[in-house]
């Protein structure tokens, strides 16, 4: 959610912020801003609306001259979207740009006032400004930052300028992303990589309330107390090209079209002589015959990917398995103990509902597993094992192939806890994993067919809702889908598991509502088969999603989509989810709406 930068060398800094902009555009966000220092003076640009907007602004008022400033995208909170609320903030000495929420900004607001400060926008960033300046004196921008760190409840990542001080720029964190980018004399703020990736890989992460200082001839680090700090430079190992389109026309079509490419370098990454393999990260199977129960905890997309793992760990391994939402588990004093494995997943590994979960499952004295996209995120370096999944940075809002490959580890993870525990021998073991390295080619397969997606696509442009139906694995696939298609067509769409239909919601079909069937799973196909034939009955028309040798009565169907026999029942959905997200994909460009980002949708969603 919301992008900062922040820039001091020798480039034309508002250009550089204004690119940084542009790659953390991903994030989500409905207005922009940058302040410069020009000729020691501060000059904020900012405005209400996409960075287009932004462009055009910085043209009619003149792109601030300087090598030393902030920026921001703003994914509103508190206060409308407008140029007001837009960042940067000023107030007396201090500029600064914020991401995150501050909780006690009300009271913090009412003492300030109490002390003379005035407030121009609705925002709760406002308050930071000011209350910068409040403990700013002695030309100690340092101490003013610690006090005020003290002080802050909530979330935040800032950028912060001081008007004496026009060759320095700082930031500080906490439970809000913020990554300093280290190159030869120059120096980077961002709340993620692909902002500064073109000028350099190198980076320091930012734990919670250290607090930075960049100049041109170095950065400084410090603690909370304003303790000088050492910090270690590491090493991105995603490049510019990753982040880039590479000549798709989405960042979404591009992201499904990786699919192959990205499982086969997560499943790769585990495999170990023919079988998954976690002892690296202490995750053995003495450990997993340790376990009693599993929670998987996340949220959305990731959380969807935690019900597939729940059908497979529980058919596989015979472990419990709880599949929680991260917002409901942190707050609804659930049962957890010292026996019970709390699996974390999370694209962005900052999505704070799941963190906090993490952190609510360790003082339960449970065992937390991360399963996240980005390796120095919050979630991997709280958790006390992480399992790095290989999809690359997903620019798209809308999330393919992080969730095609969370998948695939849980289903790794489902394989080796099914043989720790007795469950499967070795040679089953083999098998499966056998199985699931064919997953590369099924989903090849699937793109091959990207055609049929969009036609289908094209009988779905005009509809008003939808639904989708299916049993076991089919059922925990459909919930994806119908998410990917609601969060991009904005297409009013339920999943439902196929039994259900008949109490209560078949009352919402009417004639003509399309219903996607998935039916891929031969234990139950005739079930399905009738919960289709149910719907046919009462005016649906039905896309089914099957396999090839699948036979349904004439006149059933009035589409189909087939699936290759690549893959066993159990492991469909790594393939069948591909067509639902090229379904959804062409449903949204057919519809006239930019797929990389939906309205009122962010990529990672660091407040509660
Ligand atoms: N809470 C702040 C606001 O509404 C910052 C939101 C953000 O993270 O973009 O302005």
């Amino acid at each position: 959610m919301c992008g900062i930068v922040g820039y001091i060398g020798k480039r034309d800094c508002a250009d550089v912020l204004m690119d940084g902009l542009e790659k953390l555009e991903y994030r989500g966000y409905d207005s922009a801003g940058i302040a410069v220092f020009e000729n020691n003076l501060i000059k904020t640009v900012k405005t209400r609306g996409k960075l287009a907007c932004m462009k055009e602004k910085l043209e009619t008022e003149g792109k601030p001259q300087g090598f030393c400033g902030i920026g921001h995208t703003r994914w509103a909170t508190h206060g409308e979207p407008s140029d007001i609320n837009s960042h940067p903030h000023s107030n007396g000495r201090v500029t600064i740009v914020h991401n995150g929420i501050i909780e006690n900004y009300a009271e913090l607001k009412t003492f300030l006032k109490e002390k003379g400060y005035a407030f121009i926008s609705q925002t709760d960033s406002e308050v930071v400004a000011c209350l910068l300046d409040y403990y700013y004196s002695e030309r100690n921008p340092l101490r003013a930052i610690t006090e005020v760190v003290k002080e802050l409840r909530g979330s935040f990542a800032l950028g912060i300028l001081f008007k004496d001080f026009p060759d320095r720029v700082y930031a500080v964190r906490k439970a809000s992303p913020l990554i300093v980018g280290v190159g030869d004399s120059e120096y980077f703020i961002a709340s993620d990589i692909p902002a500064f990736l073109k000028y350099t890989k190198n980076y320091v992460l930012l734990e919670d309330d250290e607090i930075v200082c960049m100049e041109e001839n170095g950065a400084s680090f410090f603690d909370v107390h304003g303790l000088e700090i050492k910090k270690t430079v590491q090493t991105a190992e995603w490049d510019v090209e990753q982040a880039q389109k590479q000549g798709f026309p989405h960042f979404m079509l591009k992201e499904i079209h990786e699919q192959p490419k990205v499982v086969e370098k997560t499943l790769k990454s585990i495999v170990k002589n023919g079988v998954p393999d976690f002892s690296e990260i202490g995750f053995t199977d003495e450990f997993m015959r340790g376990i009693n129960r599993i929670f998987v905890v996340a949220c959305g997309t990731a959380m969807h990917a935690g019900i597939i793992a729940r059908y497979a760990i529980e058919n596989l391994a015979r472990v419990p398995v709880t599949v929680e939402t991260a917002s409901e588990f942190r707050y609804m004093n659930p049962i957890v103990d010292k026996n019970d494995l709390v699996i974390l997943v999370s694209q962005s590994g900052e999505t704070a509902d799941t963190k906090a979960g993490l952190e609510l499952a360790k003082e339960m004295g449970a065992k937390t597993l991360a399963v996240v996209n980005v390796k120095y995120s919050a979630i991997a370096r709280a958790a006390d094992m992480c399992i790095n999944t290989l999809a690359g940075p997903e620019i798209a809002v809308a999330s393919t192939k992080a969730y095609t490959v969370q998948i695939a580890v849980l289903y790794l993870i489902a394989f080796r806890l099914a043989f720790a525990r007795g469950k499967i021998n070795e040679d089953e073991l083999k098998k499966l994993t056998a199985d699931i390295e064919k997953a590369p080619d099924a989903i090849a397969a699937i793109l091959k067919k990207e055609d049929e997606c969009k036609f289908i696509a094209s009988k779905l442009v005009n509809v008003e809702k939808l639904f989708f139906i299916g049993r076991g694995f089919d059922y925990a696939l459909s919930l994806e889908g119908s998410l990917k298609l609601k969060e991009i067509t904005y297409i009013h769409s339920e999943a439902y598991a196929a039994g259900e239909l008949k109490h209560g919601t078949i009352s919402l079909i009417e004639d003509g509502n399309p219903v996607i069937t998935l039916a891929t799973q031969e234990d139950v196909l005739p079930k399905t088969i009738s919960n289709m034939e149910e719907v046919k009955a009462r005016g649906a028309t039905i896309i089914a999603i099957t396999r090839k040798e699948t036979q349904f009565a004439e006149n059933t169907v009035d589409m189909r989509f087939d699936i290759d026999n690549l893959l066993p029942d159990a492991l469909t959905p790594l393939a069948t989810v591909c067509a639902l997200q090229l379904i959804a994909y062409y449903t949204s460009v057919l519809r006239g709406i930019d797929p990389d980002k939906p309205r009122n949708l962010a990529k990672s969603v660091t407040t509660e």
